[in-house]
């Protein structure tokens, strides 16, 4: 059973597994980054703000 590539679902190669290339390993270990240090945005408390007219 063939893995595919988390990022782009392309079959994976042996080199980068379980990516299809390094460009996708690098894009998904950049965005487990960024989710470990995302925290929830204080953006979305402004939209109570908000008053029509
Ligand atoms: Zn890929």
């Amino acid at each position: 059973m063939n893995t595919q590539c988390p990022t782009c679902n392309k079959p994976t190669t042996k080199q980068y597994r379980p990516f299809c290339s390094k460009r996708c390993a690098d894009l998904d270990l950049g965005q487990w980054l960024n989710e470990g240090y995302k925290i929830e945005s204080e953006e979305e408390s402004n939209l109570d703000e908000y008053e029509p007219g």
